[in-house]
């Protein structure tokens, strides 16, 4: 059976990620910040937070086997560009890119050592160069980097039997998507379930969005 390790599962697309997987028959690992909602406390901003995460989750599930990077947060959404803090960079760095980065340092190498795993980057369209205007600069530019970390991972990874993919799950109704979004979260979780879930032979260093490739 396999194992998942879901960042940011308390709430939100996270959540729904867990649950879907869980159906799916795999053994999920749910991580975030709030104790009362989730199996393993995980800051993914926090060092100590994620060694401690770590040591805890090798001691009670053994290995990770699919890792999905979903914790976010959008800073400063109405934000001009050249008005927006350098502190809020930090701040939205810190979560978006630096977290993601950390988190995959912790259970990467595992896969590498096992040849087989698969990470899912939770991205947005706003990360999307091809099609990148004025919104949100700090998130958008942050999600446009961790586009550039799964491309990273996937080429460091190639042929060692780990899959790293982006994902744009769509506008979604959550607390960060707001009520007025168009998509559920059923859906919005659906694709980065699916490639969560794909055999070995499956895509490497790609982003998608319904289930389809997209450019980046
Ligand atoms: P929510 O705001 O509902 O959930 C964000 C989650 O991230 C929460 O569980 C939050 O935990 C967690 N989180 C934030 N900071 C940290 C941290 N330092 N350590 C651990 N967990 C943290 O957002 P969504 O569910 O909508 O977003 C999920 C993903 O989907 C994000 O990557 C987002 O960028 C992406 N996305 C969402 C879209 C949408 O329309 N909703 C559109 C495109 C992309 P806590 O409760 O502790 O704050």
């Amino acid at each position: 059976m396999k194992i998942a390790l879901v960042t940011g599962a308390n709430r939100g697309i996270g959540l729904e990620v867990a649950r879907q997987l869980a159906a799916a028959g795999v053994t999920v690992i749910k991580t975030g910040r709030d104790p009362g909602h989730v199996d393993v406390v995980l800051d993914v901003t926090n060092a100590d937070s994620i060694a401690a995460c770590k040591r805890t989750v090798l001691a009670e599930f053994g290995r990770v086997d699919i890792l999905v990077n979903n914790a976010a947060v959008l800073i400063g959404e109405d934000r001009d560009l050249l008005a927006t803090p350098i502190d809020e960079f930090r701040m939205t760095f810190e979560t978006n890119v630096f977290g993601a980065i950390a988190v995959a340092q912790a259970f990467v190498p595992g896969m590498v050592e096992r040849r087989t795993g698969s990470v899912v980057n939770v991205s947005s369209a706003a990360g999307q160069l091809s099609s990148m205007g004025t919104y949100a600069p700090a998130y958008s530019i942050s999600k446009a980097s961790l586009n550039a970390f799964t491309v990273q991972l996937a080429a460091a990874t190639r042929g060692m039997g780990v899959l790293v993919n982006s994902v744009n799950p769509g506008w979604v109704r959550t607390r960060m998507g707001g009520p007025g979004a168009p998509t559920s979260v059923e859906q919005g979780a659906d694709t980065i379930v699916w490639l969560a879930l794909q055999p070995a032979n499956g895509p490497t260093g790609q982003f998608f969005s319904n289930r389809h490739p997209i450019n980046w």
